[in-house]
């Protein structure tokens, strides 16, 4: 019998399986895809011998997470790799602004922008240890690093787009916007830069890496520690309601609010059960990978050595395009991610023929084929790349939310980051994680801190759910 049941395997449902193994709990984990992972799978998409990410694929969030980096990790074969240039944002007549990990090199080339950089990231990278310590958890708690969280908070409460005029040069405005658009949200909303301030800062500190194998290493390598602490994973197994679970003692929910209702059904509290319904979701990924012979022709030499590369032109033409996907509107020009995960991990390639990985920011649930607009996007900065394609994987809104229930709409950071949902995620309560059931807490990335391959919502819960297990057998 299980102490405990998962439903769920992706980061945040192993890492709290983990937790709650490493307490004593014999944990079963019960996943309805095929493989394990989540978030955090790897394949073959495209052609024989050439690996992509499925979902994420570079990891500030994860190599900065307090709790996968407490796991030793890499005694399961987590390994993470740095490509050279952190992060490139290519803008017209071959320019780019460049992210590196050292601040001093950000810095020099940003020209004039450079001092007021270093004055911004210097201080939120050197307390991004101590940062993550309160922001990466429930949002109401006594903070444990007052100074650095009011300055971090004076800054995160404000629109990216105030932050970003703080710059002068096309280059520091379009970097900094690139990276708050992570929060899939509108950049002139309040709130809207804490993502992008937290992942600058997490690119000053400890870089963009990714994993080596694909981002599937960090959820075998949790798994790996799982099954080493007695615990097993159940694939091929679609939790629909609390009733068809075995009897335990626990049971932590790796799925949306949407989901945990139904699920839970009318066992969950009517308060509770009106919060998650009321759950909002917000813009979609169009995902594009492609086999390349010979990478992409990228004009800019540096976006060339670039793990990530941020196409969505200067800071306007970027607030316009958030906006217009936030509204339910196609942007004719939408914000475009792409990833080179190889140049930091060569074995993903076969020979000359290189993994690239792109999505869109495309409206909620959008029907539409974006595969052109994605490769005109990508040909605005590197003219010839359609001549390289030798293999094209395509996954819209769909097929994600196929692939993963709980991308609701193709919603890859399960909830929009509204300004109201970024404070109370997903509900009003000092214990977000609780359900309001004893012993039943939602783990996902619909609670604090949030989207990430980082794991730290998973752990929460899993706390949580030991508290309550405490509470009740005291
Ligand atoms: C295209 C894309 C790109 C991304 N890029 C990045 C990135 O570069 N860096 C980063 O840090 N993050 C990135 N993310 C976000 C990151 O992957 C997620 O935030 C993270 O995986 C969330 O983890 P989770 O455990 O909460 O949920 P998920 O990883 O979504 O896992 C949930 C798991 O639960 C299973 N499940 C759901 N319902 C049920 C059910 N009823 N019964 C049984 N099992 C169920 C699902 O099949 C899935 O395996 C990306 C996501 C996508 C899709």
């Amino acid at each position: 019998m299980s102490d405990a049941i998962v439903v769920g395997s992706g980061p945040n449902g192993l890492a709290a399986a983990v937790v709650l193994a490493r307490h004593g709990l014999a944990v079963t984990v019960l996943e309805a895809a095929d493989e394990i992972g989540g978030g955090a799978r790897s394949g073959e998409l495209t052609v024989p011998g050439v690996l992509h990410d499925h979902c994420s694929g570079v990891h500030p969030m994860g190599v900065a997470s307090p709790f996968l980096r407490s796991l030793g990790l890499e005694r399961y074969g987590l390994e993470w790799a740095w490509p050279e240039v952190d992060l490139a944002h290519p803008l017209d007549s071959g320019r780019a602004a460049v992210l590196v990990r050292s601040i001093e090199r950000t810095a020099d080339g940003l020209g004039g922008d450079g001092a007021a950089w270093q004055r911004l990231f210097g201080p939120l990278a050197d307390s991004y240890d101590a940062l993550c310590e309160d922001l990466l958890g429930p949002v109401l708690h006594l903070p444990r690093h007052p100074v650095p969280l009011a300055r971090f908070g004076l800054r995160a409460l404000q629109p990216a787009t105030v932050i970003a005029r703080r710059w002068r040069t096309e280059e520091a405005r379009a970097l900094f916007a690139g990276v708050a658009a992570h929060a899939f949200h509108r950049l002139s909303a309040p709130m809207s830069s804490a993502v992008g301030l937290m992942l600058t800062a997490a690119g000053h500190r400890y870089g963009w890496p990714v994993a080596r194998g694909g981002s599937q290493a960090i959820t075998d390598a949790l798994a790996a520690l799982l099954r080493e602490l007695g615990g097993t994973v159940e694939t091929g197994v679609r939790v629909r309601s609390l009733g068809e679970l075995p009897p335990a003692r626990a049971v932590v929910l790796d799925v949306a609010p949407g989901a945990a209702a139904d699920i839970c059904g009318d066992r969950l509290p009517p308060r509770v059960r009106r919060a998650y319904r009321r759950w909002q979701h917000g813009p979609a990924a169009f995902k594009v990978d492609l086999a390349v012979e010979g990478g992409v022709p990228w004009l800019n030499p540096r976006c060339a050595q670039a793990g990530t590369v941020h196409l969505g032109g200067p800071l306007e033409e970027v607030v316009h395009a958030e906006r217009e996907a936030t509204l339910g509107r196609m942007p004719e020009r939408p914000f475009v991610l792409v990833a080179q995960q190889y140049l930091a991990d060569p074995g993903r390639s076969a020979g000359n023929v290189h993994p690239v990985y792109a999505y869109a920011h495309v409206p909620h649930g959008y029907a539409g084929d974006a595969t052109g607009v994605v490769l005109d996007r990508i040909e605005q900065y590197a003219p010839g790349l359609r001549e390289r394609i030798v293999g094209t994987s395509v996954r819209g809104p769909a097929e994600l939310a196929a692939y993963n229930a709980n991308y609701v709409g193709g919603d890859i950071v399960t909830g929009a980051n509204s300004p109201w949902q970024v404070a109370v995620r997903p509900r009003p309560a000092l214990d977000p994680y609780a359900t309001g059931i004893p012993g039943v807490v939602l783990c996902s990335a619909a609670t604090p801190p949030g989207a990430g391959t980082h794991g730290m919502s998973g752990y929460h819960a899993a706390r949580s759910a030991l508290r309550q297990l405490a509470g009740r057998e005291r």
